[in-house]
């Protein structure tokens, strides 16, 4: 095999690297120009991606110009600053940079002694986020995820090997109790998910009925605990929301962390979005208590804006997650036998794995805490904004939450079942944004978050106008 075949000779790259840069420098400075939503002509979108049937290579230019054209034109723009849906950002430069980086060196993260800087890197990254969260810094362990979901199953099996060590060994079915969990009726569903793929099952979720802002109600919780007791079920976690994914919803933190110190059960905040408040000292008091919960997920591709598949399971347990995960296995490479280092396949789901922390860390070293925190505020203002101009147009919020979010209706139509979602497929048709819909006590909502540190005013008030157009577009 010619390995310039393969590597490309150093000519033809420096044309790659340029062609490519020139298409996606153009994208990423023009997102605005593109529309928030394709269209979906599903037939077409199939034909699009088949076009080609790998029978021989195709000009390597032509490839690129059909990648990037086919994603630019069949995509929801996360990077629009009209993208008012789920909690998908706009990646920040500094995060684009560094899997550059890392496809170049791909590190092998799986034995520490393969990539010793790029272990030590994260799991620097890990003891300051950690330190933020107000963990004691030389206990704090972690590992960085490819998701919220994953770092929530995560604190589920951390959870299991910690009040059931047999469950390594004999497995579920050999538990002589039957464990139960508990989230608040708000929890993501990959609570949900975590129980049921770690062999617990759905009827193992215990969803705790919220308040009118979507908070967990401790005292529920409190009720249901006994209950479980008194039916010889074995409760030995509770995942709270910070910042749940439809409201925002923050639980009360203090009381839960309480309750779970009485009944001795691991605590866990899903702070998969919410989390990454802790930056701002203006706002961090939002979760306060979130310092005496055992772990944390906290999701790096939202509200922080790296590149998707970037999470952190963060815990207060410097053993857990060895406990958890650790089979020694002969062909993993040994040179680091005598240091005191943590191979990260003894410590995480993933094995071999992708330097996924270099996103979080560059990211740190280029815009620092001060960054972050600046980024958050402008998000958490422009968040304000958009409350107050709902208000003053004449929706009703149906959340309560000071996190960018805002879930709203007509309060002339709040029993009709159609009347948002038809607004909500006007603004989508429009191409010019895009916005969710969900559910508040029962009712239907239009919901727009922000999470785009590229949304201004004027997306905002643009987003206003459309709003109205489709609005008394139905009305007449
Ligand atoms: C987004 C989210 C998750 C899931 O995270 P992924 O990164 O999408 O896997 C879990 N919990 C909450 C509260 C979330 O908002």
């Amino acid at each position: 095999m010619n390995r310039d075949l393969l590597d490309l000779l150093p000519d033809e790259r420096a044309q790659l690297w340029n062609f490519t840069l020139q298409l996606l420098e153009n994208h990423y400075q023009n997102s605005e120009k593109n529309r928030a939503s394709p269209s979906l002509d599903f037939r077409k979108i199939k034909d699009n991606a088949s076009i080609y049937d790998f029978s021989r290579a195709i000009p390597k230019t032509d490839a690129v110009r059909h990648v990037i054209e086919s994603l630019r034109q069949y995509t929801v723009h996360t990077t629009h600053p009209s993208y008012f849906g789920l909690f998908n950002p706009r990646p920040v430069f500094p995060g684009i940079l560094a899997d550059v980086i890392t496809a170049v060196f791909n590190p092998q993260m799986a034995a520490w002694s393969h990539a010793p800087f790029a272990t030590e890197a994260e799991n620097h990254v890990i003891r300051e986020m950690a330190a933020k969260f107000g963990y004691h810094r030389p206990q704090a362990d972690g590992t960085f995820c490819s998701g919220g979901a994953e770092a929530n199953l995560t604190a589920v099996l951390c959870a299991l090997n910690r009040y059931f060590p047999d469950y390594a060994t004999t497995g579920i079915q050999s538990l002589k109790s039957h464990p139960v969990l508990y989230c608040s009726a708000e929890a993501h569903h990959s609570v949900v998910r975590a129980a049921r793929v770690c062999g617990l099952g759905l009827q193992a979720v215990r969803h705790i009925p919220v308040d009118s802002s979507q908070r967990m109600i401790p005292d529920r919780l409190l009720a249901q605990l006994k209950e479980d007791l008194e039916n010889g079920y074995y409760p030995f976690m509770v995942i709270a929301n910070a910042g749940s994914t439809g409201t925002g919803a923050i639980d009360p933190l203090p009381e839960i962390a309480a309750i779970c110190q009485h009944y001795d059960l691991w605590f866990h905040v899903d702070g998969a979005y919410g989390g990454a408040i802790i930056v701002d000292p203006d706002q961090q008091n939002l979760i306060s208590g979130i310092e005496k919960s055992q772990s944390i997920t906290l999701d790096i591709h939202k509200w922080f804006s790296a590149p998707m598949g970037t999470s952190l399971f963060l815990t207060s347990d410097s053993a857990i997650l060895s406990q958890t995960f650790r089979i020694t296995a002969d062909y993993m490479p040994k040179e680091a036998h005598d240091m005191e280092v943590n191979d990260p396949f003894a410590h995480s789901i993933q094995w071999s794995r992708r330097f996924i922390g270099l996103r979080f860390y560059m990211i740190l070293l280029m815009l620092g805490w001060d960054g972050l925190r600046d980024m958050v505020r402008h998000i958490t203002a422009i968040g304000s904004y958009l409350k107050e101009k709902l208000k003053e147009n004449g929706w009703h919020l149906a959340n309560e939450t000071a996190l960018p979010i805002a879930c709203f209706h007509d309060p002339d139509f709040s029993t009709d079942p159609l009347f948002h979602s038809k607004i909500h497929q006007k603004i989508i048709e429009s191409g010019q944004a895009w916005i969710s819909q969900y559910s508040v006590n029962g009712q239907p909502n239009l919901r727009a978050c922000i999470t785009n540190y590229a949304s201004s005013r004027k997306e905002i008030d643009d987003l206003i106008v459309l709003l109205q157009q489709a609005r008394n577009s139905l009305k007449k």
